[in-house]
């Protein structure tokens, strides 16, 4: 830290993503990224539009805003598109959150979370997941203040019932209740189809995982037409052409061929599936997934020790030191044949062991 940085980020550790290494060409399970490629109109839509980025580009996103709004049956002006979800995130905290508006977030959730409060100086507070990783609603609820909550969980891949999170945003009409969908495509229940109803909830969605465009950066949020405004009061202060030319051109294509991304979607689950079972014969317990990825700890192995033995073999996946979570470790669903290079290295570290 120079002597210039400013005393308001006194205390502030930074997100630290997932390793991105270019030493060897590994097999990263450890980011949650699609094995799947774009779609074939994406590709052609991101070419055509490089030849327009002289000019800015359009900072309503309209088109994109469109496209997002009939594939999810919702209007245009309860969208708000982002630099990642991680942006409307952050917009959420800046917008709704200050020291009379804490934000209640679960003790093992996105770490991205606590980031986002500690940066903009909002108090928050942990609840306990219980002991078998679900989340507490009741707990939840009795808690004064906005809340965040990721639906699907993660790390953890475990989802809530839609009544369950009806409960929260209903418990309180004078609270923000955040709804972090990254997952959604994978299992779970939308509440997007709630925001007609509950003017204090903000969805919030990426391409990042389901739809093959992690390095686009595109993500975006849905609520009412109130909130919007909120929200993009906070763009306009800061960027407003936040989503860049190619990406917004990519987003608009993607939704032109989402039943590509729905059949990949299958696909990830099928695999998924088998992975799960296949983790199970090895000693393996797998707390129930409607993600991209499986949450798995060894009933003798330590979770360091995978996640070092499976980085020897040219094997990504996330390991996190949260002491309740130290033995588990956070594996990306990648095609079949990954999960077999995977399920190949977990049994040679396991013989290895053995011995
Ligand atoms: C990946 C992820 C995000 C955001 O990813 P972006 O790439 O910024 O869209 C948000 N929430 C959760 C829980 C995630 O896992």
């Amino acid at each position: 830290m120079s002597r210039f940085f400013s005393n308001r980020h006194n205390g502030l550790t930074a997100y630290v993503p997932g390793e991105q290494p270019k030493d060897l060409p590994y097999i990263k399970l450890n980011t949650n990224e699609s094995p799947y490629p774009p779609s074939p109109g994406v590709l052609s839509a991101v070419a055509g539009e490089a030849t327009k980025l002289m000019l800015y580009s359009d900072p309503t996103a309209q088109a994109l805003n469109e496209a997002v709004a009939d594939v999810l049956s919702v209007s245009a002006d309860c969208l708000l598109m982002t630099n990642g979800s991680d942006e409307i995130l952050n917009f959420a905290f800046m917008a709704f959150g200050d020291e009379a508006h804490p934000f209640i977030m679960p003790d093992i959730t996105y770490g991205f979370y606590p980031v986002f409060a500690r940066l903009n100086r909002i108090p928050f507070e942990e609840i306990p997941l219980r002991q078998d990783f679900s989340v507490d609603v009741d707990a939840l609820i009795r808690a004064r203040g906005n809340i965040i909550i990721a639906n699907p969980n993660a790390p953890t891949g475990m989802v809530l019932p839609l009544s369950e999170i009806e409960r929260i945003v209903a418990s309180d009409r004078d609270r923000i209740v955040v709804v972090d969908e990254a997952y959604i495509d994978f299992g779970g229940d939308s509440a997007i189809g709630l925001i007609g109803r509950y003017d204090n909830l903000l969805v919030t969605r990426t391409f990042s995982k389901s739809y093959s465009l992690a390095g686009g950066r595109l993500g975006f949020g849905v609520a009412c037409p109130a909130l919007i405004r909120d929200l993009n009061t906070i763009k306009y202060s800061i960027n407003p052409y936040n989503v860049n030319r190619m990406t917004m051109a990519a987003g608009v294509a993607a939704m032109r061929e989402n039943a590509y991304y729905m059949e990949n979607c299958r696909r990830i689950m099928a695999t998924r599936a088998y992975t799960a079972e296949k983790l199970g014969e090895r000693g393996f317990s797998v707390l129930p997934s409607e993600t991209n990825f499986l949450f798995a700890r060894h009933h003798s192995v330590s979770g360091s020790r995978i996640y070092t033995g499976l980085r020897e073999r040219g094997i990504l996946v996330r390991h996190f030191s949260h002491p309740r979570i130290v033995d588990y470790n956070r594996i990306t669903v990648g095609t079949a044949e990954q999960m077999n290079a995977l399920l190949a290295g977990l049994d040679d570290i396991l013989q290895e062991e053995a011995r």
